[in-house]
């Protein structure tokens, strides 16, 4: 019988396993993201700076504890690459590593130390139904297993569902976002430091409308985090 990891080394000679990110074949010790994507996606900075270009969108909108995206994220890249097997090709094996690369970018820079759970930005239970998976809530389950956190899946809730976003004004996606979510259990999140998550992070108008939620919560603090941020 062969060996288990010449067997591999076969099969991935005649079906390639590739990098999501960048598409070339991916080395038997590999996973999901090459090495050299591992080393060179484009990481921000948000890290060094408490009031980074993620906080600053939340000034004067919403009281937001700590704040920062871990990519930058531009059309075409090997990062969009990686939100769009996650988000359109069922590759929560991609969330789930992600969220752990973002685990260890938090805890390189000292992010979220007080924190006391994380949840993520909730889908409508429609389109849930038809993805299957919340792409954001896999993101924090991934992060969850590095940080050992909780992750709260449940504690917000998407009441109505929303047109897509992506050709919108801010002041319509502000409209189209304010009233659709529901903490589900208001008195059973008093006191906590929420880590908030979402995938990509471009106006922050589905991030506040969620915090401007959980807020209203007693004593409960939010924070922000994302894979990656779409700089304007
Ligand atoms: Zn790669």
């Amino acid at each position: 019988m062969f060996p288990l990891l010449l067997l591999n080394e076969l099969s991935d000679m005649f079906y390639p396993r590739l990098c999501t990110a960048c598409k070339e074949p991916l080395l038997a010790h590999e996973h999901i993201i090459c090495l050299r994507c591992r080393i060179e996606l484009p990481r921000t900075d948000h890290g060094l700076f408490h009031d980074n270009p993620v906080a600053v969108k939340f000034w004067g909108k919403v009281p937001i504890e700590e704040a920062a995206a871990m990519l930058h994220f531009h059309k075409g890249s090997r990062v969009q690459s990686l939100m769009h097997a996650l988000k359109y090709k069922n590759r929560t094996d991609v969330g789930i590593t992600l969220g752990n690369m973002l685990g260890y970018y938090c805890k390189q820079y000292h992010l979220f130390k007080q924190i006391t759970a994380i949840t993520a930005v909730p889908l409508h239970k429609e389109r849930l139904a038809v993805r299957g998976y919340n792409q954001s809530a896999v993101i924090g389950e991934g992060l969850a297993e590095v940080l050992q956190v909780p992750f709260k899946g449940e504690w917000l809730e998407r009441i109505t569902p929303t047109a897509t976003q992506t050709k919108k004004s801010r002041l319509a996606r502000w409209d189209n976002v304010k009233d659709v979510f529901r903490v589900t259990d208001p008195d059973g999140i008093a006191y906590q430091h929420i880590l908030l998550i979402d995938d990509v992070i471009t106006t922050g108008s589905t991030l506040e409308a969620c915090a401007l939620k959980l807020i209203q919560s007693v004593g409960v603090k939010v924070s922000i985090a994302a894979i990656a941020f779409a700089d304007r």
